[in-house]
């Protein structure tokens, strides 16, 4: 099996009927490196940099910050890298951010819907333009792109693109080479609005990924980190399998990037019904790569279509899970 799954990793993510699929790997930590050059991966389509502030006392200052995603991006050897600026609030916390008194999640009742992900670096934009110009600084190391997390409405895509295009001409004029045209500026779809407004996000976001871990929540009003509603907190809910269609289908009629990168993207069942929803590049834990490849090479574009189709016509989970299981097993 361990042998099996080895010899993937040089194998392509194409359908049976030939479509090429991107299978791209999550990265958490710098020490997952390794893990992703095993296993197949073509990119990372989800570097979290919360790891640079989580367990740091003071905010890493630019160019620390800068040696670091030079180092990831190297190690990817050209293939892209896509960083995504840090996502505080919610259930994520830092120390670095608390000491500086930015972290005031604990004064709110619901820390989810408060000021969290992109909200808060656009009140702080300060933390925002020393993470991008670092970015920028490390673009020289290969391919990469620069995503931004929690995203809800178009306005705030403008602010953040506004300083990412400030940050670059200031560099410029310092001196720091940068290409012709800057690293794609793109956003995150986690939120309801952004994948209802998906048509008008993907006139201005150069390339969309889907956050289903978030997205879930929101859509479904249940807390992610939550056992009390943990029953309530399904992925495959039809509420959720319709925003995923509405902001690919958005996104494909514009000849934008999209991906997915929530939990769901590295599940071996459920990838067969993004495919057949139209998406054709997932980010996932390393270690989930070799199973959907294996996974994905099996399956047909018209069967995948076909269960998607069916799916789409489901009222509720239970019968969105008995569809999978059944195309998983053959039926
Ligand atoms: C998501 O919300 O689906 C996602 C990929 O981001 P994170 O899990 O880091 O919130
Ligand atoms: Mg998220």
């Amino acid at each position: 099996e361990r042998q099996a799954l080895g010899r993937l990793r040089r194998l392509p993510a194409r359908l049976s009927s030939g479509e090429k699929l991107h299978l791209q790997a999550n990265l958490e930590l710098p020490a997952e490196l390794a893990l992703i050059a095993q296993s197949g991966a073509s990119g990372i389509g989800l570097l979290r940099t919360e790891f640079l502030f989580i367990n740091a006392e003071t905010m890493p200052d630019e160019d620390s910050q800068a040696a670091i995603y030079s180092e990831i991006i190297t190690a990817m050897a050209g293939d892209t890298t896509t960083i995504r600026v840090v996502d505080w609030g919610g259930e994520k916390h830092s120390e670095a951010l608390n000491r500086a008194g930015l972290d005031r999640d604990g004064d709110n009742v619901n820390p989810a819907l408060g000021v969290r992900g992109l909200r808060l670096l656009l009140r702080h934009p300060a933390i925002l333009e020393t993470q991008f110009a670092a970015i920028l600084k490390a673009s020289s190391a290969g391919p990469m792109r620069v995503m931004l997390p929690m995203v809800t409405t178009v306005p705030e895509l403008r602010e953040a693109r506004d300083i990412y295009q400030r940050v670059a001409r200031r560099l410029r004029r310092r001196g720091v080479k940068l290409g012709d045209s800057l690293p794609p500026l793109g956003i995150m779809v986690e939120t309801p609005a952004a994948a209802i407004m998906g048509d008008a996000l993907a006139q201005e976001a150069e390339f969309l990924a889907i956050g289903t871990n978030d997205l879930t929540m929101y859509t479904l009003a249940a807390d992610r980190a939550l056992a009390d509603v943990a029953s309530l907190y399904q992925p495959l809910h039809p509420a959720v399998l319709r925003l995923i269609q509405t902001v690919t289908e958005a996104a494909l009629r514009q000849y934008r990037p999209i991906s997915i990168c929530g939990e769901i993207a590295g599940d071996p069942r459920v990838v067969p019904l993004l495919v057949g929803l139209g998406l054709r590049s997932f980010s996932m834990t390393a270690s989930a790569v070799p199973r959907v490849k294996r996974r994905v090479r099996a399956l047909s574009f018209e069967d995948c279509r076909r269960l998607a189709h069916r799916v789409m016509e489901s009222p509720d989970v239970a019968e969105v899970l008995s569809l999978i299981d059944a195309f998983a097993a053959g039926g």
